[in-house]
Parts: structure tokens; C-alpha cells; sequence
């Protein structure tokens, strides 16, 4: 029997169960805050940030963030067709509108040029995700929020590892969002973290994260404003502790994946991960995207993973061919690109003969070119 080979799973040492360990033994009392402003001042110093704010997850960091910038009724986010929900649930709690726009062909994250089109007067903030560590083109996205006057919000839970010009992902936007999921570079079974360089914005968040009880308010229980309760728990934090030591490790492994595959499937008619020059990627998922006109059959190559214990992950979907975006125009590039495309298997310690194994069956199904 062949070992499975899972998509991805994280690296935990015996560092991350040592801290969890003492988290749970000790971490209570005057100390039940201690790995949560460790991980923080961790995170920051990482990222270049002033300030960042643990949380549940990726999710409720996007929350918070929206919230916090008058994101609500009426109002719109524009952000990229080709998403994970996660990045579009928020605008719709928070009863603004998701406008999806379509994507560029070689980043495959959000087409500037398009942004600056779907601008409206309700427009309250541009949310750049860094689909699978892709960078978005930061220049251009920035110079139109600045022109417009309308925030860029960075999604940066898949690129961890990643940055653009000198700068990480999740530091240049008005605020930034990274995710600790299991199956994420950086983990804390589940999490995530809220970072901004704006002093207010943080004031502002922090009063909302902590439902709406500001801080230096005098009077105990005292809510200023209908918050929310998005918080990562100190055993969380303890595990993001070590994770955060380990933290150049752990990308380096991704990048080795990343760059294996790379090495591997030169030569096929397809395409991976972009790294322009001037940026870094993290490369959270290996992807391939088969060139336009090569004949592929996806399911068949998923079903050709499952045959020999390898986990395959599609692409995400166009959220506008999803049903609760039903009505949304239809993008050509994601909906070309979506079905074309799908991940790799990519946790840190994967060998090379599990690689090779990937590799031997998308060579089966994606048939280089005829000289
Ligand atoms: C994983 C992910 C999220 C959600 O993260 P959670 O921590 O699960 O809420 C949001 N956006 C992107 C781009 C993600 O990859």
C-alpha cells in the first residue's frame, strides 16, 4: 500500500508542544495573556508592523478590518472572482456588496486596470488577495486607492513568506489579514491576525474586536458600540510562538516544494506560480495551470491522484459562477482559468519521491507539446 500523500499538513516540533504544553498548564490567571502578546509582537516584528491583533481566523480579521474602515450597507468592496469565500463573506455580514472583478491571465489575482473601472461613489475599499503567495501588483492597486481615496485591504492569509519589492505581504494596505488554519504556511490549528500601521484604525478595531469596550474605558462591561468576539485563545498563541521562531524554516520548505515541482515539470504546456522580478513569492500551494488549447481533462488527473493516494485540490471557483453570487457578471479570465488549473500537494517535509510521484502523474495527463 502506497502512503497517502496529503496536500498539506503542518510542521509541529517538539518546540510547539512545548509551548502549548506550558500554555495549557500555565497559561491562566495574571499569565492567560502572555504567548497572545508574544505571537503579536512575533507577528509584528516579522511584517513591520505597529500593530496587530490575534484572532479566530482570517475570517474575523476581514470582519473587524471592514468593519472598522465604515464598511456596511450600501457600500461596496471590490475584490477578484477567483476566491475562496472566506475573502467575500465578510463584505455581505457586514451588508455591503462584493463586486468581483475579473483577474490577469499570469498573476491570477485582481486586473488593476478593471479595478479602477468597477469604482463607483459607494466603493468603500479595494480588497487585494494574494492568491496561493501571488503577489497583486501593489504599485498599481495602491496609486488607484490613492487617486480614488478608497483604502486597499490586503488578504494576505496565503502569503505568508511572500512580498513586493521589499515590502511583506499584509504591510502595505490599510490593514492586512493572515489566516493560521491547519492547512496554512503558519499555523495555529485555527487563527489569524489583524495587522495595520494606522494608530487609529488600530484604536478602532481593537474597540470592535473586544465588543466595542474601549480601551482606558473606566466602567467594567462597559460596550461604546455593538462589537464582535473574534479571539485566539493563549494555547493558540503558544503554538504561533513557535511557529513565529521557526517562521524563515517553514517558508524555505515551501519554497523548496514549490521549486522542485518547478524543476520537474519543466518542459509541459503549463504554467506555475509567477515571481516577477522584485517580488518574493511564499508559495503556499504549488498550482499549475495548463496552457489555453492543451487538451486536459482535470477530473481525469484528479481521479488519477486518487488512484495512487495523492490528494488533488481544484482551483478556487469564479465566486460569480457560485450560487450565492448568482447574477454577478461572468469574468472570461477566471472562467477560463478556474477549470484549467489545480494545486499540488505542497506540506514542508514532502520528499522528492513523493514529489516524483505527483510528477509522474501529471506528466501522464498533460502531454508536452509535439516539437
Ligand atoms: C484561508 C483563507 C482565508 C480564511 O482563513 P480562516 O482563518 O480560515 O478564516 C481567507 N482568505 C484567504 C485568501 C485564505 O486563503
Amino acid at each position: 500500500m502506497t502512503s497517502r500523500i496529503h496536500y498539506t499538513k503542518p510542521s509541529i516540533t517538539e518546540l510547539e508542544v512545548r509551548y502549548a504544553t506550558d500554555a495549557a498548564a500555565n497559561g491562566w490567571g495574571e499569565k492567560c495573556y502572555d504567548y497572545i502578546h508574544r505571537f503579536e509582537q512575533a507577528f509584528r516584528e516579522h511584517l513591520g508592523v505597529e500593530h496587530a491583533i490575534a484572532t479566530s481566523s482570517a475570517t474575523g480579521a476581514l470582519h473587524l478590518g471592514l468593519a472598522a474602515l465604515g464598511v456596511g450597507p450600501g457600500a461596496e468592496v471590490i475584490l477578484a472572482d477567483i476566491n475562496w469565500i472566506a475573502s467575500a463573506a465578510p463584505i455581505t455580514h457586514l451588508g455591503a456588496q462584493p463586486v468581483l472583478v475579473d483577474v490577469l491571465a499570469d498573476t491570477w489575482c485582481l486586473d488593476p486596470a478593471r479595478v479602477e473601472r468597477a469604482i463607483t461613489p459607494r466603493t468603500k475599499a479595494i480588497l487585494a488577495v494574494h492568491l496561493y503567495g501571488n503577489m497583486c501588483d501593489m504599485d498599481a492597486l495602491l496609486a488607484i486607492g490613492q487617486r480614488h481615496g478608497i483604502p486597499v485591504v490586503e488578504d494576505a492569509a496565503e502569503a505568508i513568506g511572500s512580498a513586493w519589492h521589499g515590502k511583506r505581504a499584509g504591510a502595505m494596505g490599510a490593514f492586512g489579514a493572515f489566516s493560521f488554519h491547519g492547512t496554512k504556511t503558519v499555523t495555529t490549528g485555527e487563527g489569524g491576525i489583524f495587522v495595520t500601521r494606522d494608530a487609529a484604525l488600530y484604536e478602532k478595531t481593537l474597540t470592535l474586536s473586544n465588543h466595542g469596550r474601549a480601551r482606558g474605558q473606566p466602567r467594567q462591561f462597559w460596550p461604546d458600540v455593538v462589537g464582535f468576539k473574534y479571539k485566539m485563545s493563549n494555547i493558540q498563541a503558544a503554538l504561533g510562538c513557535a511557529q513565529m521562531e521557526r517562521i524563515a524554516e517553514l517558508v524555505a520548505a515551501k519554497r523548496r516544494v514549490f521549486l522542485y515541482y518547478q524543476q520537474q515539470l519543466r518542459g509541459l504546456p503549463l504554467k506555475m506560480n509567477p515571481e516577477p522580478a522584485g517580488t518574493a513569492n511564499g508559495y503556499w500551494m504549488p498550482t499549475i495551470v495548463v496552457d489555453e488549447g492543451v487538451p486536459f481533462d482535470r477530473a481525469a488527473l484528479l481521479a488519477g491522484f486518487k488512484e495512487d493516494a495523492i490528494d488533488g485540490r481544484v482551483f478556487f471557483w469564479p465566486l460569480s459562477e457560485t450560487p450565492p453570487f448568482a447574477g454577478a457578471p461572468r469574468q472570461p479570465v477566471a472562467a477560463s482559468l478556474s477549470p484549467r488549473a489545480l494545486n499540488l500537494p505542497s506540506y514542508h517535509d514532502l520528499t522528492e519521491a513523493e514529489m516524483d510521484r505527483v510528477v509522474a502523474r501529471v506528466r501522464r495527463h498533460v502531454r508536452a507539446r509535439p516539437e
